[in-house]
């Protein structure tokens, strides 16, 4: 039993730094927990203040005869703040971190919040009148005019920013709509909600067999305090948001409140609207545009009770609920769902912790879940509901693989296949959307010697650099920037160019062959600007290009229902990107690629082309065969003992002595052997990261692999002591990742 605490007395933000040790007294040993609210003397006098007692310690920082006693716990229980806090330290174990980041990740950051303002619209027509503007919007093909009218007829006023952002629309389009009388912009305050819906709607339409089944059966399990988490395995357009809706007005009649992970590029107005047309303004939506100040006052108005209903990507799972009933996680398998900063939690565990502590129920979501979450379902641990059919019974696109070896073979060197190209034709005749997907940005990929095989590398980061429009050559890491060479630098030859596997350059291409047709890209150079994003896919939307080229962008969020055929042009790139989850990545990136090919009236084609059709990835994801991919990557991950199989640690280090970092890596290696002695740990590495060298900051890996997570965790613990009593390694920086998302 620890005889010290650590507590923090005050948790404004400025002062998490600060904790204070005291003594723990025998009659408080057994019971105290981190979290609990403690009451302590502080300074001189007879002062007294209450704290949260933040890690419970048997060393002392101090001479323990200076150190103060706890006077007293003044609550039983943990309140709010202490389970936030015990979350906090929870996830400082398990993903490594200060206790000062992880308190930060967890509590409300408390800035100053000037009362502001916003603007919104207002519908000034009835909406009788508004029925003949949409026909005259709808017959002149005006459809930027016609979707905000017609979330307009939906509820008589909407915000501003959520109405231009999230249904891609310009001042302009407001403008217009303005001045043609039908709708008046008005400035309101900041606290107010950002939508009035007319009337909520209690059900808009009645659950399909599967939906309800689904629901009625996560209820009963709630009521009868089974906390096991639900995977809801339903595929795009099976209707999982209506059962999600379904669990949290139950929740919400209980008395209790709701948080809803979404992630942000997923979370389209259509989306938000669903919500707020059943909870009202209970509902509050936070987006990484919110400034700080926007943001706590959301999470206050949550802390109050005012919001019920928390929508938002990762971090709104520390929204404060004093009486969390449920969590959903919408798309769980989404790689933003890991934090990329100390601590580098995962939101779905990191739920279903918190979602212990409150008492609450966690609801996961996907068509193409993690191989974590579905073993888990699997293995009894989760409970497993599948809604198979699309709520209206359309069927799925057809997929086709194209054998790349076999285009060469018979002389057809160009990014487009036969088969693609005729499809093309065939779209662009008939007046259809075609995307193209290329996961990899840039004019072309790598620049590489023919005859000698030389690949050009940044001299600062050791990445291949990429060609550019203008022969320039550049380092995507850190910016450095080449002429292009005429003639390659190891041998002479001039026989030197880039591999062709750029958007830019797929984009040429397309325009080349399909002089006609109107061509629009979208990548990371493309949506650079402000808004850049949506501009692009405003357009795409209002049928202002017939082909979208773009990387993994333009694969989620938004439905098009004019596209009709989606080309994946090198499935070959996620493959080969050299991590264990590489193949599940591609798994799912071409599922929802394919999926986005026939979501309205017209059925849909995708085609993927690759160098390796025989890929169980590829295989499994053409023939939309969750169950196979899944049984053919779990076999993988056994023989290699990958996770969920086993859990994976990458120890990173890093610093600017190449040599100072190599004698790091190998006293850490040394020590970690020392603990993990006969134990069944391993210990792999220390090897140079992928990217091994980033502005001119070298970088290692040391990866240990377990059985149980809890051997990783407590040889972390063990190793950041370690590190804190070595002053001499000290410049190099040391981070941990659990269960990395992508290689190092
Ligand atoms: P998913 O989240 O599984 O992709 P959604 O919940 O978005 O699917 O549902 C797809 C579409 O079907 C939405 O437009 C939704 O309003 C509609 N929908 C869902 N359930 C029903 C239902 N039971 N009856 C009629 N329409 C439904
Ligand atoms: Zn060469
Ligand atoms: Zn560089």
């Amino acid at each position: 039993m620890a005889r010290y605490a650590n507590v923090i007395v005050d948790i404004s933000m400025e002062k998490l730094d600060r904790t204070f040790q005291y003594r723990i007294p025998e009659a408080l040993r057994k019971d105290l927990r981190v979290g609990m609210q403690v009451v302590v003397p502080f300074g001189k006098g007879t002062r007294t203040l209450t704290g949260y007692v933040v890690e419970l310690t048997d060393v002392c920082e101090f001479e323990p005869a200076r150190l103060k006693e706890i006077e007293a716990v003044s609550e039983k229980g943990i309140p709010l703040e202490g389970q936030l806090i015990a979350l906090a330290q929870w996830m400082r174990r398990n993903y490594g971190a200060t206790m000062n980041q992880a308190l930060k990740t967890v509590l409300p950051v408390r800035k100053k919040v000037r009362e502001k303002t916003r603007r919104k619209l207002v519908r000034v027509i009835s909406l009788k009148e508004a029925e003949s503007f949409l026909k005259l919007f709808e017959r002149k093909h005006q459809t930027a005019r016609l979707r905000l009218l017609a979330a307009l007829t939906d509820t008589p006023e909407v915000d501003y920013r959520l109405a231009s952002e999230q249904l891609h629309l310009t001042a302009s389009t407001i403008k217009k709509l303005e001045e043609m009388g039908i709708l008046r912009v008005e400035t309101v305050t900041l606290s107010r909600n950002p939508v009035r819906v007319s009337k909520m709607q209690a059900h808009p339409f009645d659950l399909t067999k599967a939906q309800q089944a689904a629901a009625e059966d996560i209820k009963r399990r709630r009521m009868a305090g089974d906390r096991r988490p639900a995977l809801i395995h339903g595929v795009t357009g099976s209707g999982k948001t209506a059962v999600y809706l379904e669990l949290i007005a139950d929740v919400l009649a209980e008395g209790r409140e709701a948080i809803v992970l979404i992630p942000e590029i997923a979370l389209t107005f259509q989306t938000a609207m669903r919500f707020y047309k059943r909870f009202g303004d209970q509902v509050s939506i936070l987006n990484s545009r919110l400034s700080a100040g926007e943001r706590y006052d959301q999470l206050e108005r949550a802390r109050r009770g005012e919001v019920r209903v928390m929508i938002g990507p990762r971090s709104a799972l520390f929204t404060p609920f004093q009486n969390l009933g449920i969590i959903v996680i919408d798309e769980e398998h989404e790689a933003s769902y890991k934090s990329e900063t100390a601590p580098r939690y995962h939101a779905r565990e990191t739920a279903i912790e918190r979602a212990r502590m409150a008492g609450a129920v966690v609801v996961l979501g996907s068509a193409t879940p993690s191989v974590e979450s579905y073993e888990k379902a699997q293995n009894g641990t989760y409970c497993l509901y599948k809604l198979e059919q699309r709520v209206f019974g359309q069927a799925l696109p057809s997929v086709e693989v194209v054998d790349l070896r076999q285009e060469l073979r018979m002389g057809n060197r160009s990014i487009l296949s036969g088969r693609l190209r005729e499809l093309m034709e065939d779209r662009l005749g008939k007046g259809q959307q075609i995307m193209l997907f290329l996961n990899r940005r840039g004019y072309a990929g790598f620049v590489s010697c023919r005859a000698c095989g030389h690949v050009l590398k940044c001299p600062h980061c050791d990445v291949s650099m990429s060609l550019h429009m203008g022969g320039r050559m550049v380092c995507h890491y850190c910016g450095y920037e080449e002429r292009e060479r005429k003639k390659c630098p190891s041998c002479g030859s001039p026989y030197i160019g880039a591999f062709r596997a750029g958007t830019q350059q797929a984009a040429e291409l397309v325009k080349r062959e399909f002089p006609g047709a109107r061509v629009l890209r979208m990548d990371m150079d493309t949506t650079k600007n402000k808004d850049g994003h949506e501009k692009i896919l405003e357009a795409f939307a209002e049928g202002q290009a017939d082909i979208l080229v773009g990387t993994q962008m333009i694969v989620k969020g938004h439905d098009f229902p004019a596209v009709t055929l989606v080309g994946i042009l090198a499935a070959d790139l996620s493959l080969y990107a050299g991590d264990y989850r590489a193949s599940e990545r591609t798994f799912q990136l071409l599922t929802q690629a394919a999926g986005r090919a026939g979501r309205g009236q017209e059925e849909g084609i995708a085609v993927i082309q690759t160098y390796s059709p025989d890929h169980y990835s590829i295989v499994t994801a053409a023939a939309q065969d969750y169950g196979s991919f899944f049984q053919q990557e779990l076999r993988y991950r056994r023989l290699m003992e990958y996770p969920p199989v086993a859990h994976l640690l990458a120890v990173c280090l890093s610093g600017r002595e190449k040599e100072q970092l190599e004698d790091g890596a190998g006293r850490v290696k040394t020590e970690l052997q020392k603990w993990i002695g006969s134990s069944s740990v391993q210990l792999i590495g220390p090897a140079d990261a992928y990217v091994a060298k980033v502005n001119d900051i070298y970088r290692k890996v040391v990866y240990l692999k377990a059985k149980e997570l809890e051997q990783l965790a407590e040889l972390k613990e063990q190793l950041e002591l370690f590190w804190q009593e070595q002053t001499e390694i000290q410049p190099l920086n040391i981070q941990f990742d659990m269960n990395p998302m992508s290689g190092y």
